[in-house]
């Protein structure tokens, strides 16, 4: 047996490896682990063969698991991340520093907090209140390594990742890449429309809205036209959240800052493809919800999906036209994608066939988690919904599991609890859905506003919205309203 294990163990000196048996079994815990995990440590056990024979009789056997106790030391298990949206960060969080070594990637160097980009779009809060530098969140977590890459492509055979900096070995990998917007396949709307799914793509609306309200006041009647009408294509919580946002600007605070435009011609279209506004909420929502828009000013078309836009001539399914230099496209997301996945495991929406442990259908060391993760359950049998709860969720069940697994334990099955919905469409005026209690106005903006204050990663940035918002409520007034873009380079 000993020397059966020392030859697995890739031929480590027979005294050593001794030493090295007899130190793991005094672990008690140890005992109760199955062959096979045994086996997995006992494989890793080369590593140790560097250490000096004070060092080897040095290691404790103070945890509960002899496999954590030799990982603390030398022989953690490795984990990539890809994505540090809210699931990569929670599980980054929430794996277990003694076991897991983790390197988590992200092509940009900043988690974004994307419900409240309406609020960057719409000049109501500044960009780095809702931007948390990846490195400052993780300076104190030693096991944690940062880089900022693109993850290109996964050699599963050979347990590699491929990144835009070079390449990456993983005992496990995790997913959790997030989604892009979605065009159906339509470039010419891709080419001309603005998007929002990156804080970089909130201060882009920005500007282009505010350069919009300065072309207004020189341009001729010809352009007039065309700048005088913004056009929101979707009306889930995103798109309403817009429209609102910029009904109320409109009323409230452009005019101040620009007497010489008459704000009566300027339009807000909000265009919807299925028959009401919030389509996923209870039918009292989508009524209040397209009442306040209504009141608020906003052209609301239901039942009509956008054909064409040329960057001047958005064109809609029943021939109806739209003249606008300002589309914003809300309409859906589609998940991202990585080269070397087979398949069987790709499922409608680009997302990622996982089983209820978030394990990807077909291999046995990599995980998908949050928007990017498709899973049926009984009660989802169509996939959960792509919202940030479940991203946080799947991810806090997954580094349990993967603790679980070291243990030889039990994994737990992930379900998500449907905490409610909600949607603020301005000020005093929002919509929850908790179970079949509806609430509107006054109670649910606070509730929504709260919800969203808690969600927000630093103490800091909490205080920051919060002096904006309470700043805003009071003065009805933001002084944010800049035109930020980077001079290019001859
Ligand atoms: C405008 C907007 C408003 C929203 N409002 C709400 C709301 O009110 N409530 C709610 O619950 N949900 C809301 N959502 C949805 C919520 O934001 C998502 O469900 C959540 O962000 C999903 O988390 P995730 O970790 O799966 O992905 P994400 O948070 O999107 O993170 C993915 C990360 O992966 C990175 N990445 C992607 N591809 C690569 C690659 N190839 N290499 C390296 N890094 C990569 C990205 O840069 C990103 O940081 C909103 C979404 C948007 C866009």
């Amino acid at each position: 047996m000993l020397s059966e294990l020392s030859a697995l163990s890739g031929g480590i000196n027979a005294d050593r490896f001794r030493k090295i048996l007899s130190f793991q079994d005094k672990g008690a815990s140890c005992i109760y682990l199955p062959i096979e995990r045994k086996l997995q440590f006992y494989k890793k056990a080369p590593r140790l063969n560097n250490l000096t024979t004070k060092q080897l009789n040095n290691l404790k056997f103070s945890h509960y698991l002899c496999g954590a106790s030799l990982s603390k030391h030398f022989m953690k298990q490795k984990i990539v991340i890809i994505g540090a949206g809210f699931a990569g960060i929670q599980l980054a969080q929430n794996l277990d520093s003694d076991v897991f070594d983790i390197l988590l990637i992200d092509k940009i160097n900043h988690h974004q907090f994307q419900p409240l980009f309406y609020q960057v779009a719409t000049s109501q809060i500044e960009p780095s209140s809702i931007s948390f530098p990846i490195r400052n969140i993780f300076k104190r977590k030693k096991n944690i390594q940062i880089r900022m890459a693109e993850a290109l492509e996964i050699q599963a055979e050979q347990k590699t990742l491929v990144t835009s900096i070079g390449n990456f070995q993983y005992d496990h990998l995790v997913l959790a890449m997030g989604c892009k917007t979605n065009f159906f396949g339509n470039s010419e709307i891709e080419k001309h429309a603005l998007t929002l799914k990156s804080t970089a793509e909130a201060i882009n609306i920005r500007n282009h809205v505010l350069e919009t309200f300065e072309s207004i006041i020189s341009s001729n009647d010809y352009d007039k036209a065309a700048l005088q009408n913004l056009v929101i294509v979707g009306a889930g919580p995103t798109g309403v959240e817009l429209a609102g946002s910029f009904a109320e600007i409109k009323h409230h605070v452009l005019p101040k800052d620009y007497p010489g435009i008459d704000f009566s011609k300027f339009n807000i279209y909000l265009i919807e493809g299925s028959a009401h506004t919030l389509n996923n909420m209870s039918e009292k929502s989508k009524r209040d919800s397209e009442n306040y828009l209504r009141k608020m000013g906003v052209s609301i078309l239901t039942s009509k999906f956008v054909k064409q836009y040329d960057g001047r001539t958005l064109t809609l399914n029943d021939g109806q036209t739209i003249e606008t230099y300002t589309v914003i496209w809300a309409a859906g997301v589609v998940a991202n994608g990585i080269k070397g996945l087979s398949n069987d495991s790709i499922a409608p929406g680009n997302r990622i066939k996982v089983n209820r442990q978030n394990l990807i259908q077909g291999y046995e060391n990599i995980y998908a988690i949050g928007d990017i993760a498709y899973m049926e359950t009984p009660l989802y049998p169509k996939g959960h919904p792509q919202l940030a709860n479940v991203a946080i969720n799947q991810a806090k069940n997954l580094s349990q599991n993967l603790g679980l697994q070291l243990k030889g334990q039990t994994l737990k099955d992930y379900e998500y609890k449907d905490l409610g919905t909600m949607a603020t469409i301005g000020r005093n005026k929002a919509v929850v859905d908790f179970g079949k209690l509806h609430l509107k106005g006054y109670i649910a903006w606070f509730i929504w506003m709260s919800l969203h204050l808690m969600l927000i990663l630093s103490t800091r940035n909490k205080l920051i919205i919060f002096i904006n918002w309470a700043w805003a409520y009071m003065t009805k007034d933001t002084s944010l309203r800049l035109i930020l873009k980077g001079n290019k380079k001859e």
